[in-house]
């Protein structure tokens, strides 16, 4: 049985090597692209700065005019942002300057206006000598005309949107994001919204799946319900095939018994499977194939089990799909707060709520009744990552945590 490390690089190995060559591009408003991939290189269309720039609350100044300090000069005038000073600054003057304002030709440093002090009469008082440069960004320091800022295949969030409406970007070349179908099998599953019989539940997958694609950057789209009857699951998932979507993942009927038909549907479909069971608790029994090109999930039902095989396994194929390379998975090391056993050969990831201290990161276990309890796990915003090689574990010992991306 590969771990869970294994599975992962080879949902990555086949991804890279099957996936579309050419992914369809779209254009996104600045305010539609967050959580986008750039399908084209953002190119500086000016040099960043265009000017050399002030950035502090000032007087601009020759340096060798301010030495020794205290120096007096005479205020030749002023100069604001978005303005510029005609002229060039002369021997012993100092211009008023703001903050984002050009710095007037001759001047070669700015100094701070908590170091200066007004002599009333037209003149200020630079009481420490300045150095050539200082508070000035040169013209072109940060990014020269024509420099590429961002490549394609870049994640797009809010720092990267500030970076393209920099460059004027605003209609930004990206790839089209991945849709997911989402198929959740089960005789007893009732969509959320209905009365379940006495032994029937609620599906809670779809919704859970959904919204990891989404935050996955990816975008979701819901097949519904499929009964564990082999004739109406093939149907449902020859449905989604036949749809415009990059990848399939189902929850439920991947286990060992009488009714997990997902892996004999798909193979009726013509699906080639690299692994279909993990060394993780929960999501043990993961399946991972190839089916009319492309990737598909069957993941285990339990709802914790679905969840962690999601974020394990799902999402690095989505952002491969989406143009970009995998996300790496949020893996911290945090001090337990209380002691660890856990059984088997298998790596556990146990819900975990994790606290910021000043001393770092802690974990403390949450109460949980396994791999379906939702409300154990609503405790908690993060997994314990406990290996089979130390099952187990002292308090204030330091151990592998994934955190919840959600919660971040
Ligand atoms: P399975 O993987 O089909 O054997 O399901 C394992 C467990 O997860 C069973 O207790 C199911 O009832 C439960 N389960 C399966 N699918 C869902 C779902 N969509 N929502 C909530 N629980 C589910
Ligand atoms: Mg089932």
């Amino acid at each position: 049985m590969l771990s869970w490390t294994e599975a992962r690089d080879k949902v990555i190995e086949i991804v890279r090597a099957r996936k579309p060559r050419r992914r369809r591009r779209e254009t996104a408003s600045l305010e539609r692209a967050l959580g986008r991939v750039l399908a084209a290189p953002a190119v500086a269309d000016r040099d960043s700065p265009a000017f050399a720039r002030a950035i502090r609350d000032g007087f601009a100044v020759r340096a060798a005019d301010t030495e020794p300090a205290p120096a007096v000069l005479a205020i030749a005038g002023e100069v604001r942002a978005g303005a510029a000073f005609s002229g060039a600054i002369g021997p012993s003057q100092a211009v008023r300057i703001m903050t984002g304002a050009p710095v007037p030709d001759g001047a070669d440093a700015v100094v701070m206006v908590e170091h200066t002090r007004l002599e009333g009469d037209g003149r200020v008082a630079i009481e420490r000598a300045a150095r050539p440069g200082q508070h000035i960004v040169a013209r072109a320091a940060e990014a020269r005309c024509g420099d590429r800022l961002l490549e394609p295949g870049a994640r797009i969030g809010f720092a990267e949107l500030a970076l393209l409406s920099q460059v004027g970007c605003s209609a930004v070349k990206v790839f089209r994001q991945p849709r997911v179908a989402v198929l959740a099998t089960g005789d007893e599953i009732v969509p959320p919204d209905c009365q379940p019989g006495p032994f029937e539940i609620r599906d809670t997958n779809s919704a859970c799946i959904a919204a990891q694609a989404r935050i996955a950057g990816a975008r979701p789209v819901p097949f519904g319900r499929a009964a564990d009857q082999a004739e109406t699951l093939g149907e449902r998932v020859r449905e989604a095939l036949e749809a415009e979507v990059d990848v399939l993942v189902l929850s439920g009927g991947v286990s060992m018994g009488k009714y997990d038909l997902v892996e004999d549907v798909l193979r009726g479909l013509g699906a080639e499977f690299f692994f279909d069971a993990v060394a993780i608790r929960p999501g043990r029994p993961a399946v991972f194939g190839w089916c009319r090109n492309r990737p598909v999930f069957g993941l285990p039902g339990n709802p914790v089990s679905a969840m962690v095989t999601f974020e394990l396994l799902v999402v690095p194929a989505l952002d491969l799909l989406a143009g970009a390379g995998p996300r790496p998975l949020p893996l911290v090391q945090a001090r337990l707060d209380a002691p660890l056993e856990e059984k088997g050969e298998l790596t556990h990831f146990l819900p975990a709520q994790l606290g910021w201290t000043p001393a770092g990161l802690v974990a403390r276990p949450v109460r949980w009744r396994g791999s379906g309890d939702l409300a154990g796990l609503a405790q908690s915003n993060g997994f314990l990552v406990v290996p089979p090689e130390k099952l187990s574990w002292q308090a204030g010992e330091s151990i592998q945590a994934l955190l919840r991306r959600d919660l971040l």
